[in-house]
């Protein structure tokens, strides 16, 4: 595949042509290096859509083989994957979008042993996984680490996205602020609790989005919980505080 300047500048074109992105902007997206742990609605379309945006460096992770119940939601998947891996899936699908793309992906669950080997290279994750257990491995890691992190959440009709930067302002929130009383064994899989298809593919579109502004170095707000009701439109913005009785975070 032909990558030279001029491929770049056409496929695209569409984003360069903002003002306040241009060349520059969209080298910035092009050099940028992001984690996604979870293959599901939410990782599936952030894939999909940081890749069409040209990011350079994605890592995959996800242990979960595509079952019949998942292709309502996750997108790039059909019905020819029924029992293949996700995270592998995925990989090839979205090489097919941005064949420049550097792809890393890991069959395994996400723990506190091999999270930094799989994301340490990374500067932004992106939380996909639908359990407590896993979001309060990523939360710590990225505090501890200075890594950026964008999370999402799918109920129903209803969705929850934010950035969290809680290690470079005494008064940024982490995941543990917002959410302190989350047990190790809850889940908030959308096996147990349902999910429309479209509100799994706009979560996962948020976090790009949320990605893509902060590589830009657009001003993105580390103290708002983003609350999107699906079924009459209504748009929330939350202000979220860091809580100074944190254990993770202080
Ligand atoms: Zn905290």
């Amino acid at each position: 595949m032909n990558k030279s300047k001029d491929y770049v500048l056409e496929k695209y074109s569409r984003q360069i042509m903002i003002g306040q992105i241009g060349v520059k902007g969209q080298n910035k997206i092009i050099n940028s290096s992001i984690s996604i742990i979870g293959c599901g609605g939410l990782g599936t379309s952030a894939a999909q859509y940081l890749s069409m945006s040209g990011v350079g460096n994605l890592t995959l992770i996800d242990n979960d083989k595509i079952e019949l119940s998942n292709l309502n939601r996750q997108t790039l998947f059909n019905e020819n994957d029924i029992g293949e891996f996700k995270c592998k899936v995925l990989a090839n699908r979205i090489k097919d979008i941005n064949s420049s793309i550097k792809i890393n992906y890991y069959k395994n669950k996400i723990t506190t042993k091999n999270i930094k080997k799989y994301v340490g290279k990374c500067s932004i994750v992106l939380d996909c996984t639908d359990n407590f257990k896993s979001r309060i491995i990523i939360n710590k890691f990225c505090y501890n680490e200075k890594k950026i992190l964008i999370s999402a959440a799918i109920q129903n009709f209803d969705l929850q996205a934010f950035i969290l930067s809680s290690w470079s302002k005494h008064d940024n929130p982490c995941y543990k602020c917002i959410f302190p009383n989350l047990k190790n064994n809850q889940s908030m899989s959308c096996d147990e609790m349902g999910i429309i298809a479209p509100v799994a593919g706009l979560g996962g579109i948020i976090q790009a989005n949320l990605a893509i502004n902060f590589i830009l170095k657009f001003k993105v707000n580390f103290k708002e919980l983003i609350l999107l009701d699906c079924q009459n439109f209504s748009l929330k913005k939350i202000r979220i505080l860091k809580n100074i009785n944190c254990k993770e975070c202080n």
